[in-house]
């Protein structure tokens, strides 16, 4: 996959009709004559020691058979360090600590005790913020752009919203007593770790829940930088624990019969076996799983806004996210403008180190996921797809993959049915709206969408069709720690984010 020239350099490739170089003033296959300068942020503002503990009531402890696992860099397939692997009796011991910290001490303080202290954790975040982004981009292979532009100042802002509702939550439910649930067991994915960390743990604590959380096996170190700002805030030890480990700890977690609220997000496959273990108990259950988004796009849209909403709905996190824009519905009457206008856009997607402010396409978390993406790009060319991928040139080492486009697809294909998590688009086409609503809505999924029209009246309607928990309109992936966010269908159930994602924590009772 790596021979090619480099699109990202600008050398441009010779390309297909409407070929880059038409769009700079450059004859077909020109080069553009610059190149951006190498500008990598700097590496040493995160220290990472070579071992990390699991983090149970308040100190960090090797795992109870010593076990360990090697976590690394996508980008360059060299470890970052060694973490503890949790084992069941850890988890028991992190659960046990989780319980007496809720019951003797964080359950009882007033509300505005607890907002001190989140209020605290949330203006470190933001002191330690670059920091923070590199280690998120060094562990997950996201452009440092995004970790240090979205995840980053989105993951403190989730930490002051919900800092602010911890004292108001006769407000935020009038009438009602809101009770905390107890101990969450908090499972969280390796797409945007961090954020799903303070997507969880923020509204818990806020609401007098303590927490156990299992990040993801390829992405534990900024849950882990997490536990290190917990202790900087002076929370009381046990609020907060952190179990890396397997799969297997995720789901004895779930299962836990201490565990009073269970909070998943990451494939529908282990979403399923959640809900089975959980179900028949009462525990309170969240799932925040995959989806196959349907961005539309209507011919009167105002197209070069369209298509830079397209790109930035599929190509962002190297489309290794849930809500991910991965089905482009475009009117019959522009395909072929709107085809050559993204194809155009693709070639100067910058593709590279993660660490370089100017990409826009970092690595892929894992050899598993670049696997998978490379195997269902390999079942739409097998299914009749036609394949479009901009000539560049991928570093030699770290799992990349290029930025991708089908045409000719059809709603039975697995690329148009099944979740990549990866940056490959696959473009439909409709002639009305009816039609776009019955293929928008033709998946087992039902996370988001996207609608582009100068016509708000479309827009409403079209919404209201839609069998979809967010509809951005003339935009996408726009997130605000005051929005729910969550799924119909096979995306799961329950919501994330503003008074939703409280509820979701508390126990209304009666006055
Ligand atoms: P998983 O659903 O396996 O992983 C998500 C989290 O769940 C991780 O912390 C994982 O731990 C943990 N986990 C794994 N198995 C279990 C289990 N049986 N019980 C409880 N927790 C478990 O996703 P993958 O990493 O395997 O990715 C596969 C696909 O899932 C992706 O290609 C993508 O389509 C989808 N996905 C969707 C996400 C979303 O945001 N909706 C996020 C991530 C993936 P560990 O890392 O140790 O395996």
């Amino acid at each position: 996959m790596s021979s090619e020239p480099r699109a990202g350099s600008l050398a441009r490739p010779t390309g297909p009709a409407g070929s880059p170089g038409a769009s700079w003033g450059l004859g077909e296959g020109q080069a553009i004559p610059w190149e951006y300068a190498p500008s990598p942020e700097a590496r040493d503002i995160v220290a990472i020691r070579e071992r990390y503990g699991l983090v149970i009531d308040g100190r960090e402890v090797a795992a109870a058979d010593g076990g360990e696992f090697v976590d690394l860099n996508p980008a360059t397939e060299e470890p970052l360090a060694v973490v503890a692997r949790a084992t069941p009796a850890d988890v028991d011991r992190a659960v046990r600590a989780a319980r007496r910290a809720q019951r003797r001490r964080w359950g009882n303080l007033p509300g505005k005790e607890r907002a001190k202290y989140l209020f605290r954790i949330a203006r470190i975040l933001q002191e330690r913020s670059r920091e923070l982004a590199v280690l998120e981009t060094l562990d997950t292979g996201k452009p440092i752009k995004e970790s240090r532009d979205v995840d980053i100042p989105l993951v403190a802002a989730h930490f002051w919203y919900y800092a602010g509702w911890a004292d108001k939550l006769d407000y935020a439910f009038p009438g009602r007593v809101a009770r905390p649930l107890g101990v969450a067991g908090q499972i969280i994915p390796w797409n945007f770790p961090l954020l799903m960390l303070a997507w969880k743990i923020a509204p818990a604590l806020a609401a007098g829940n303590t927490v156990v959380l299992k990040p993801a096996s390829t992405t534990p170190l900024s849950a882990l930088r997490f536990a290190e700002i917990c202790r900087e805030a002076d929370l009381p030890p046990g609020v907060v624990n952190i179990v890396p480990g397997p799969g297997e700890i995720g789901a004895y977690l779930a299962a836990h019969r201490g565990v009073d609220k269970v909070a998943f997000t990451g494939s529908t496959a282990v979403g399923r076996q959640i809900a089975a273990s959980v179900a028949g108990t009462d525990k309170a259950l969240t799932l925040e799983l995959g989806g196959k988004a349907a961005n539309i796009i209507f011919e009167d849209a105002a197209l070069d806004q369209a298509v830079e909403g397209i790109v930035n709905g599929i190509y962002f996190n190297q489309g290794e996210v849930c809500c991910a824009g991965s089905r482009l519905l475009v009117q019959e009457s522009i395909v072929d403008v709107v085809i050559d206008k993204l194809k155009d856009r693709l070639a100067t997607l910058r593709v590279g180190d993660p660490l370089d402010k100017n990409t826009d396409v970092g690595a892929i978390n894992s050899r598993a996921q670049l696997e998978k993406i490379e195997e269902l790009v390999a079942s739409g060319v097998a299914e009749g797809a036609e394949l479009y991928q901009p000539a560049c040139q991928l570093p030699e080492r770290g799992y990349f993959f290029r930025p991708t486009l089908f045409t000719n697809v059809a709603q039975s294909h697995r690329i148009a049915r099944e979740e990549i998590f990866g940056p490959v688009l696959s473009v439909l086409s409709f002639r009305t709206p009816d039609e776009a609503i019955e293929k928008a809505n033709n998946t087992e999924y039902g996370l988001s969408a996207g609608i582009w029209t100068e016509k708000g009246s479309r827009i409403l309607e079209m919404a209201r069709r839609l069998r979809a928990g967010v509809v951005w309109a003339n935009t996408y992936n726009k997130f605000d720690p005051t929005s729910p966010f969550g799924g119909y269908k096979e995306s799961g159930f329950g919501r994330e984010g503003g008074l939703h994602g409280l509820l979701a924590y508390v126990r209304l009772e009666d006055r």
